[in-house]
């Protein structure tokens, strides 16, 4: 009965730390911004660059509408696109850690999670010329190490409020649709100007479609902030 109940309780409390884990936005492992206050405002983010068709197009594409993002970078793509990671931090974005392979930090030990919050920063700070000052884990799941491992950084957590499966590419009207019937005030959206495993993956359609989603940000009322405005840890 004792041996029952005390299993009961541990697949419980491991229940509630895989779903702290896995959860974007659960404060379980951990401090994490998943959304701004609930004011007319949005956030912006790009994940998984930096990519060599798509990373600077986008950019462009921001810089011209004088909209703020924040991009997480992938390490190794840093090391193989410098010259894209130094687009990004010359046009004045924050600059984000996102693991320097891109491996699910749920099936990570602390000493691979440590190396992966700092071989992406040593990366990015190379190549960018500055240092990234928020992280976010890929696909969302953390571990209970990572508070450890970005404490040298001081970065900021953040989740997200609203993604629209741009990396599935079911179009560029699919995402720009997506986000406008998602977006809600203090939204911070996840879009992807590179693919985590493939370094020059196809992103076209997030390209595509960021001129209307801005559009359609602006026409709803809300206004694009800097996801620095956010959180600390
Ligand atoms: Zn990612």
């Amino acid at each position: 009965m004792i041996l029952a109940e005390l299993l009961g309780a541990t697949a419980a409390g491991a229940a509630v730390l895989a779903r702290g884990t896995l959860s974007p936005n659960s404060r379980l492992v951990g401090p994490v911004v998943g959304r701004g206050p609930r004011e007319r405002s949005v956030y912006l983010t790009f994940d998984d660059g930096p990519n060599p068709r798509s990373t600077e197009r986008i950019v462009r594409i921001l810089e011209r509408a004088d909209a703020p993002a924040t991009f997480f970078m992938v390490g190794r793509h840093v090391e193989r696109y410098p010259d894209v990671a130094r687009c990004v931090a010359d046009a004045g974005f924050d600059l984000g850690n996102h693991t320097y392979t891109h491996r699910r930090l749920a099936l990570l030990g602390p000493r691979r999670t440590a190396w992966e919050v700092d071989a992406a920063h040593v990366a990015i700070a190379w190549a960018a010329g500055r240092a990234a000052t928020c992280f976010r884990a890929p696909h969302g799941y953390r571990n209970p190490y990572l508070r450890r491992a970005v404490a040298p950084y001081a970065y900021r957590v953040f989740g997200w409020t609203l993604g629209v499966w741009d990396s599935d590419r079911p179009g560029a009207d699919v995402i720009r649709r997506r986000v406008r019937d998602g977006v809600r005030p203090g939204a911070v959206v996840l879009l992807h100007d590179g693919d985590g495993d493939h370094p020059a993956g196809d992103r076209r359609q997030t390209v595509e479609a960021l001129p209307g989603i801005l559009e359609d940000c602006r026409a709803m009322g809300y206004e694009l902030c800097a996801l620095d405005r956010l959180g600390t840890v």
